[in-house]
């Protein structure tokens, strides 16, 4: 099978298009699409599950063992759940929301026919706030999405309704050589990690699958079905987890190397979560 070297710029381009494709849990359609289209050329095989989970497979010469390299797609969201009279959106998280971090920022609804309608994140002005609430973060109930309607009847022209999931909107920017900002890097990197590997592997002795799955943010759903329809020999799944370099946090601790994944009470002893760095502490969830 084809195969060889990936080069950084490759890799850099790749991340740019994976994390500014539009793709929280359940809506990773347009993801999807972009990983069929670089695996497709250099897979035995390229197939999709009920659930949306990606698969593709190298052969090996000899067969027999199998390896999965396997990255979610999925970035954290909202969904539409209300529209007031006025024309603006409430929304409920899809995964884990920070309410600090939210607000203020720009915004894409998909609307009913697949199109993304910009928005911008609200919430009440500090200047008329109670003194006790300007104390507090307010909660994801308590801001608004503006996609600059006057009314519910706008709203419902411009294709959003009830439903409609809401992701953030963020280029990625080059601040050096070596550093990237931008959104969804959880878990686009580690997909743009596997992609690049999976595209590298030639002439292998083993069976090697690329696993892009769905839903991880809302309880590692997609993994779970992926993982026993292949069973593989071993698996090495790519995540993101928070730095350790950035102040307030252990500094220098560097990347992170698990035997087993833990996520909401679960535990996954065949997979193993991977990072490369100079310091790779080893420990169990
Ligand atoms: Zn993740």
């Amino acid at each position: 099978m084809k195969g060889g070297f990936v080069g950084k710029e490759y890799l850099l381009s790749l991340l740019r298009s994976l994390s500014e494709s539009f793709g929280p849990s359940g809506f990773e359609d347009a993801v999807r699409g972009i990983v069929v289209k670089e695996v497709e050329s250099v897979a035995d095989s390229v197939w999709v599950d009920s659930m949306g989970n990606l698969f593709a497979l190298k052969r090996g010469r000899k067969g027999g063992a199998s390896l999965m390299l396997t990255a979610h797609m999925d970035e954290i969201g909202f969904i539409v759940t209300h529209v007031d009279n006025r024309g603006f959106l409430r929304v409920a998280p899809i995964g884990g929301q920070s309410p600090r971090v939210i607000q203020g920022q720009r915004v894409l609804v998909r609307a009913r026919d697949g199109s993304l309608v910009k928005g911008v994140i609200g919430s009440k002005p500090p200047h008329v706030m109670r003194p006790d609430e300007a104390k507090q973060c307010p909660e994801v109930r308590d801001v608004y999405v503006d996609v600059g309607a006057a009314s519910a009847q706008e709203v419902e022209r411009m294709g959003i309704t009830v439903g409609n999931p809401v992701a953030f909107e963020r280029g990625l920017e080059r601040l050096n050589e070596d550093t990237v900002v931008g959104k969804a890097f959880d878990d686009r990197a580690g997909l743009a990690a596997v992609i690049g590997a999976f595209k590298a592997v030639e002439d292998q002795a083993v069976d090697v699958y690329l696993v892009a799955t769905v839903q991880e943010e809302v309880g590692l759903r997609g993994a779970q079905v992926a993982a026993y329809k292949i069973s593989p020999s071993a698996a090495i799944g790519v995540d993101t987890t928070i730095a350790a370099d950035v102040p307030g946090t252990r500094e220098g601790l560097g990347n992170e190397v698990r035997r087993r994944a833990s996520h909401k009470g679960r535990r996954h002893p065949s997979v193993i979560l991977w990072a490369h760095g100079q310091q790779v502490p080893e420990g169990e969830a």
